[in-house]
């Protein structure tokens, strides 16, 4: 009876309802007991081979396991993947409905029950720390994300700066090694308008490079010469002394968050925005990591690149060159890219190729061949680090199978997997229980402060069929 309601109303697989009902083990952080007293994750099997890797899903890789939550986990994720349901908590959340009386805390607690409860490691940094350590009991790490986004002025940045600098404190109060990561988006910690303008300054640079910037820090290389440049179409002015001032807090926020994580030892992870922002985005985010190398290899700061951006590959190889060339050790998360369709939609009503693959088989190609490229220079001794942060199983197998093939240390933590906290529990699993390092990404705080990454996740999941199969 379950199995029938679970294949008719998530329209999974009889295979997948008899998995469901039959399972013995819950999504992961949720269901591990409070009580259990923290511990290392277990050893990596020693038998795992390659093919073992090829084949998550029919790996023994769950364990024990309470039904009920992974009913609960299917009908959110489930839920998110149905378009209509998903347009239309998509409208209500941004819509000025939120404004009326009475609905706002009504659809504030029915997210809290469902979505927040699903893709959300808690409310507080208390909250995320029990997650973490639930989580580290199945054998798992956590990258803390504290999930505010954007920032208008200095007050709000340096409160955001005060709440990242608490996630990372708290990331030290943690069983060792627990956290792979603390995460920081640069928009929370530097005025979006000022990152808009420093943008389209260093654009205006790479176009014309006799045009000086006697603001620009020692960075690595942000452009390359595929790089999409049409967001800049005129001369900008010069910033103002004012605009100097704030982008030197910016550089200094930044910074001090580099030193805490080095007295922590835990390295910093940037995230990605959309082109018209990444640019500044980058340029703050090297010349952090220039300005605060880690010791004997270790890196401190990971920037993010999204292979969805048809100049991915070159702008990836130039940095990773340049950041070998200066001695520096630095970290590249890659990511897909979550801003198709903004990306696709500004391109469009300027009249100008998008900077976005045209098919999601070149974005497909396009991010194995940078994991290619990562994993060949750290099995030659560069020092780069990677996250590769990604549900797509045919990627992940792919990197496993040839990081193993390479001989590159599983354990250690110059390769790291990496899937969002609530997805592809499977595939986080597989990998583990074949010896890698994996983490989940954790985004936590307040429901309203996390609703724009709520509304991503959306978006993301949004009409996939397949999306259960992530889960298991
Ligand atoms: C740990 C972690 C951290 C993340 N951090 C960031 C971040 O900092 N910035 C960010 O932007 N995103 C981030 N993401 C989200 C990520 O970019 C993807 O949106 C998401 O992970 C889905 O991609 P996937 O690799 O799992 O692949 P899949 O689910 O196999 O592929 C879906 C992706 O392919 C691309 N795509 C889909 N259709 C097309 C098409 N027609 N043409 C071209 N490309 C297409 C899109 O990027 C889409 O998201 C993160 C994801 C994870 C797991």
């Amino acid at each position: 009876m379950a199995n029938r309601l679970l294949v008719k109303t998530l329209k999974i697989s009889p295979a997948a309802a008899r998995r469901l009902s039959s399972a013995t083990t819950p999504p992961i952080a949720a269901v591990l007991p409070d009580s259990t007293p923290p511990q290392s994750p277990p050893p990596p099997s020693s038998s795992a081979t390659a093919a073992a890797l090829l084949d998550f899903r029919n790996s023994n890789i769950f364990s024990p396991v309470a039904t009920s939550d992974l009913i609960r986990s299917s009908i959110n994720l489930g839920l998110s993947a149905i378009e209509p349901v998903a347009d239309l908590g998509s409208w209500l959340m941004r819509s000025r409905m939120m404004d009326v009386p009475g609905i706002r805390p009504a659809v504030v607690a029915a997210v809290r029950r469902t979505f927040f409860r699903q893709f959300c490691a808690g409310e507080s940094v208390e909250e995320a720390a029990l997650s973490v350590e639930r989580l580290w009991r199945s054998g798992l790490r956590g990258m803390l994300s504290y999930g505010v986004e954007h920032a208008d002025d200095n007050e709000s940045c340096d409160r955001n700066f005060l709440s990242f600098l608490r996630t990372i404190r708290s990331a030290s109060s943690l069983p060792p090694s627990s956290v792979s990561s603390v995460v920081v988006k640069i928009t929370a910690i530097c005025r979006i308008s000022l990152l808009r303008r420093v943008s389209d300054l260093l654009r205006w640079e790479h176009k014309d490079p006799s045009f000086k910037l006697p603001w620009k820090r020692r960075t690595l290389p942000i452009f390359a010469s595929s790089s999409p440049l049409h967001h800049t179409p005129t001369r900008p002015d010069p910033l103002t002394p004012d605009e100097e001032l704030d982008l030197e807090f910016g550089h200094r926020r930044l910074e001090s968050l580099c030193h805490a994580c080095l007295q922590a030892d835990v390295p910093l992870i940037i995230d990605a925005e959309d082109t018209s922002l990444q640019p500044s985005i980058d340029y703050l985010s090297y010349s952090a990591a220039l300005a605060s190398p880690g010791k004997d290899g270790k890196v401190v700061l990971y920037g993010t690149i999204q292979a969805y951006l048809k100049d991915a590959r070159e702008r990836l190889r130039l940095a990773c060159g340049a950041a070998e060339e200066a001695g520096v050790a630095v970290g590249f998360k890659l990511v897909r890219g979550a801003y198709m369709s903004s990306e696709r939609m500004l391109a469009r009503s300027l009249g100008v190729p998008s900077p976005v693959h045209d098919s999601i088989q070149d974005t497909h190609d396009c991010y194995n061949d940078c994991v290619n490229m990562l994993l060949d220079k750290i099995a030659a001794g560069s020092s780069s680090h990677l996250v590769l942060a990604t549900h797509n199983l045919q990627s992940g197998k792919l990197a496993a199978v040839k990081a193993q093939e390479l001989g590159i240390r599983k354990d250690g933590e110059q390769l790291q997997f990496a899937q969002l906290y609530g997805m592809s529990d499977a595939l986080s699993l597989g990998l583990k229980t074949a010896g890698f390092n994996v983490s989940k990404y954790m985004t936590f705080g307040p429901v309203e402060k996390v609703i724009p990454y709520l509304l991503r996740r959306a978006e993301e999941n949004r009409g996939r069929d397949d999306l259960l199969c992530y889960l298991y």
